[in-house]
């Protein structure tokens, strides 16, 4: 298994399709990272599951 993998999300701002590099020996249960596109910050939320990452929630960080 890749040790970083890179998972798609939507931008809550701008909807942009961006991608966000997660270390699977260490995934963070949150990141913020910027948008490429519009540059707003956007929460990213993990759920792991025994099989890795399950879902990433994107959300607005104001
Ligand atoms: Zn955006």
């Amino acid at each position: 298994m890749e040790p970083v993998t890179e998972w798609p999300y939507a931008c809550p701002f701008c909807w942009e399709e961006n991608t966000v590099l997660i270390d699977l020996s260490a995934p963070p249960a949150s990141l913020i990272e910027d948008c490429r596109v519009c540059c707003q910050p956007i929460l990213l939320e993990l759920s792991m599951s025994m099989h890795g990452i399950e879902q990433v929630k994107a959300s607005r960080s104001d």
